[in-house]
């Protein structure tokens, strides 16, 4: 089945077209739509991957590629998602894509990865000795929208620990803040798992398999 992705993001798109593996995906920018870029306002994941499904659904590029393929709306998937850490009362959450990023200059991940890690090690130091979580999660919220008013909403974490500064950062795999995020079950980084490993376990890839059994179900 065809699937519009409402996403920008190459790691994203990556990741879910293999779990998705037998549906197409489709891009905005891969249906020369150029201009996609919704608000996201939400306070919550799951409202701001709605927000970006209903903002692909609504855009004339969309209504324009599913008239001249003479067919129904296909389904628009959204996600949104990111790095929750526990100490710091789940920041930076939903503003994961923007943390660092000051006046319009957008951080890198490498820079977003170490001002997290000193971020955390501040908070810790400053804390009482009961309060010395490293933990934090990565959490997906992925929305299947047929139109507006009908649409399924999956959300998935992957549990972790940050680690303990930037020279503890491994892996060159996945993206973001994978190099910075130990699984105590695996004894190493998100970064340093196979992309097969990521996504069997990740909060994007179980989020993805619960959205293709949907997708199945029709
Ligand atoms: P979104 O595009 O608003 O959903 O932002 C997601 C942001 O969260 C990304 O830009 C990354 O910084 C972070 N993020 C989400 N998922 C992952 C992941 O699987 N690995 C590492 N970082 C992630």
């Amino acid at each position: 089945m065809t699937v519009w992705l409402a996403s920008g993001n190459a790691h994203k798109q990556k990741e879910l077209a293999a779990v998705l593996a037998g549906h197409s995906l489709v891009i905005p920018a891969g249906a020369g739509i150029t201009d996609f870029e919704p608000d996201e306002s939400g306070s919550c994941f799951a409202e701001n991957a709605l927000i970006k499904a209903k903002a692909l659904y609504a855009h004339p590029g969309f209504s324009r590629a599913a008239l001249s393929a003479g067919a129904e709306h296909s389904p628009v998937l959204a996600d949104d998602s990111g790095l929750c850490v526990d100490a710091l009362d789940g920041r930076p959450g939903i503003f994961s894509a923007r943390y660092g990023s000051e006046g319009g200059k957008k951080a890198g991940a490498a820079e977003r990865n170490a001002m997290l890690l000193e971020e955390l090690n501040a908070a810790l130091a400053a804390g009482t000795p009961d309060k010395q979580s490293r933990s934090c999660r990565f959490v997906c919220a992925m929305v299947l929208l047929y139109s507006p008013n009908r649409f399924c909403i999956v959300q998935e974490t992957l549990e972790g620990e940050l680690v303990a500064d930037i020279k503890a950062v491994r892996g060159s795999g996945g993206f973001g803040y994978d190099p910075i995020v130990f699984l105590p079950e695996f004894g190493c980084t998100v970064a340093e798992l196979s992309e097969e490993e990521k996504n069997n376990v990740s909060h994007r890839g179980r989020a993805g398999k619960a959205i293709a059994k949907l997708l199945a179900a029709g």
